[in-house]
């Protein structure tokens, strides 16, 4: 359970971006952020997983404060969350096979790490990462080979071989065309379903939104404007 007790965010310039947010989202949830741009929805998926401080409140992620959360427990709270972003963030030099795998590195020494050792069960699990994703055919292939479609997908496996719990995806559709837009929803609500991962997504558009969320967050000026039932949003969220 992800869950923020008055949660305001004020950047160094002064912008506000959350405004005293409180609000639960329970394991399994299909959470689906909304709002113009500005609106606050990245500063909401970063202040999470503590990509940047927050101002004011606390932050809990299964019962533990990640705000308050020092070395090695910021680091095993960190583990459970995975992260998608809009324009992928995959070492385009390497192997789709070596960016699935870095999703293992949280559960590794720093030795290990900097040595790429990885275990057979570690490969075992990306590779069932990518076939989840229907791209394990593309394990050793560059990753900046692949569309954009593709590479999202990885990004995808790469959240599914770090075992995380939770996956936090700020616009990971953006800057895919239609059809591809849809596959990757469907397999972020097929993860959702099948691996009851809880997915918290932020997009642009209310109609994917409703086609996709168990509930959506409407965000404006960092403040919570709706928050409830996809079928009971109306499109001016
Ligand atoms: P959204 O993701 O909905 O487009 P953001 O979370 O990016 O909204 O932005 C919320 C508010 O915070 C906006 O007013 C934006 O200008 C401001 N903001 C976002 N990031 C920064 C930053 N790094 N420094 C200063 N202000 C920022
Ligand atoms: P079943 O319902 O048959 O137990 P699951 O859907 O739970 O199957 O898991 C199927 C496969 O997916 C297993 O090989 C398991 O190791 C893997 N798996 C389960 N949960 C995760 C996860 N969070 N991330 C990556 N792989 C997972």
């Amino acid at each position: 359970m992800i869950e923020l007790r008055n949660v305001s965010k004020v950047y160094p310039n002064g912008a506000r971006g959350l405004d005293r947010i409180d609000l639960q989202i329970d394991d399994g949830e299909f959470v689906v952020i909304v709002g113009l741009s500005g609106a606050g929805k990245s500063t909401f998926l970063r202040s999470i997983n503590r990509l940047h401080e927050i101002s004011e409140g606390e932050i809990m992620i299964n019962g533990n404060s990640i705000t308050k959360a020092r070395g090695n427990e910021l680091y095993r709270i960190r583990r459970d969350i995975g992260m998608i972003f809009q324009n992928f963030n995959l070492v385009r030099r390497s192997s789709v096979m070596r960016n699935v795998l870095s999703g293992r590195v949280g559960y590794h020494s720093t030795l290990k790490m900097l040595l790429g050792l990885f275990s057979k069960q570690d490969k075992a699990l990306a590779m069932d990462a990518l076939k989840r994703v229907n791209i394990a055919e593309k394990a050793y292939i560059r990753a900046d080979q692949l569309s954009g479609g593709q590479q999202q997908r990885v990004s995808i496996a790469r959240a599914l071989a770090q075992e995380a719990k939770v996956i936090l995806a700020d616009e990971p559709v953006a800057s895919l065309d239609p059809i591809t837009t849809k596959q990757v929803m469907d397999d972020l609500l097929r993860i959702n379903q099948e691996l009851h991962i809880t997915m918290v997504v932020n997009l642009h558009s209310v109609d994917l939104a409703k086609a996709y969320a168990s509930r959506i967050i409407g965000l404006n000026k960092g403040k919570v404007v709706f928050d409830g039932k996809a079928a009971e949003a109306t499109d001016e969220v």
